[in-house]
């Protein structure tokens, strides 16, 4: 048995461990739960469906994933008599957000798979355990002081300087649960205004680009990734993505090198993604970890073999990876709830005008300032060019 394997099994009860050890996948048929009921619950559902699967969804609301399982759990996540009775009839469980309370999996865990591990959705739900888990693995992070008084803040600013970001160390996304503190900042009001008891600060990163690896690993250990892939964000919210991306061949393999150690050093069993930063002179070094498909990997549903949703149930399931080569350069851009503000978007332009271009809208039907509602995706001969035929496809959109 491999160290990695062995990490893996170490982490399991005894019980899931006579599962992982009855080596046979789960074939199509079977129910596959996802916990969580917004869209990448559905883009796996979907892909779970189209390869023969059913699939549970328990969230806490009718969402976009729930109109497309074949059986659906809402209620609270504390609901444990419910979830007894869901676990029962799944025959493995992921999940498609990492804000959920772990007590769920350790109960599921008694009844099926969970991937990936229980380990690994902890450290990536609290931005302090993640950063110290990364360090202690040897893997590049920018510096950061953990802060759980005004005292630690003041500490933080005197090590780090100006300027910092001050990050709530759980609960936060998009920008969310964030303060950028500049010189002469009112250090007592910043603490005070980011209202929680224990967060993070960050010095700030000047990155030259914004990256992100997706990896798929199975649970015979191999481990395949996407990207690295481009990212831009506006009023931090992920924007536009695209790859193949132009950089010196260092930084591609550091980026993949990176993720393909944080899968081994923390046994992943499924897809997830890391964000990183860029560096003018070529470091690479982890932004963030999401323990899951992210939203720069929608590009692979045209523009790899393999998707990552695909990736999700293969590993899920214990099938071996797919390929995760590209067939054709390929872009993705976020379509926001702000597209609707001025009423619904002129779809008719967008078929008429780009018929190459791929529609995905994820069912919500309340849009709001900044809440995802689709993407839209196109493959071109560069990603130049797939980039700026998204974008202008996008912008079509408005009437
Ligand atoms: P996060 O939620 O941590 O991914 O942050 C959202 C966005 O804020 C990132 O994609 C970056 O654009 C920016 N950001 C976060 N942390 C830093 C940092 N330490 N230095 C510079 N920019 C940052």
């Amino acid at each position: 048995m491999s160290t990695e394997t062995s990490r893996e099994f170490t982490a399991l009860r005894p019980r899931q461990l006579s599962k992982e050890i009855s080596v046979s996948p789960i074939g199509p048929g079977a129910t596959l739960g996802v916990v969580g009921g917004g869209q990448l619950g559905r883009m796996f559902a979907l892909a779970a469906r189209r390869m023969g699967y059913r699939v549970a969804v328990w969230s806490e609301e009718i969402g976009p994933a729930t109109e497309c399982a074949d059986q659906v759990l809402i209620a609270d996540y504390s609901d444990m008599s419910a979830g007894r009775k869901f676990f029962q009839s799944i025959a493995a469980l992921t999940f498609e957000t990492e804000k959920l309370p772990v007590e769920l999996f350790q109960e599921a865990i008694r009844f099926v798979p969970v991937r990936p591990g229980i380990p690994f959705l902890e450290m990536s739900q609290n931005r302090i355990r993640e950063k110290t888990g990364l360090q202690q693995g040897d893997l590049p992070v920018g510096p950061f002081h953990i802060t759980r008084s005004l005292a630690d803040l003041e500490n933080g600013i005197a090590k780090l300087g100006t300027p910092a970001i001050l990050k709530t160390a759980s609960g936060g996304y998009d920008g969310k649960g964030q303060i950028r503190i500049d010189e002469g900042a009112d250090l007592s009001q910043v603490w005070r205004e980011i209202g929680t008891s224990e967060a993070i600060l960050e010095a700030f990163v000047p990155f030259v680009d914004e990256i992100s690896v997706v990896a798929a690993r199975d649970v015979a250990g191999n481990c395949v990734t996407y990207g690295p892939i481009h990212n831009t964000h506006e009023h931090h919210i992920l924007d536009v993505s695209y790859c193949p991306i132009n950089v010196p061949p260092m930084v591609r393999q550091r980026a993949i090198e990176i993720t393909t150690r944080i899968a081994q050093e923390f046994s992943v069993v499924g897809v997830f993604c890391v964000e990183l930063f860029v560096l003018g002179d070529g470091q690479v070094w982890v932004n963030e970890i999401a323990p899951r498909p992210h939203n720069s990997g929608h590009l692979t549903i045209e523009g790899h073999v393999t998707s990552q949703f695909e990736q999700q149930v293969r590993c899920l399931c214990g099938f071996p990876v797919g390929s995760a080569d590209l067939i054709r350069p390929v872009a993705m851009a976020n379509l926001l709830g702000d597209r609707w503000l001025g009423g619904e978007p002129d779809w008719e332009r967008l078929a008429r005008e780009f018929p190459e271009v791929q529609l995905h809208l994820y069912g919500k039907t309340e849009a709001r300032r900044g809440r995802k509602m689709g993407h839209l995706t196109v493959l071109g001969t560069s990603s130049s060019e797939a980039a700026a035929k998204v974008i202008a496809a996008r912008a079509v959109l408005a009437r």
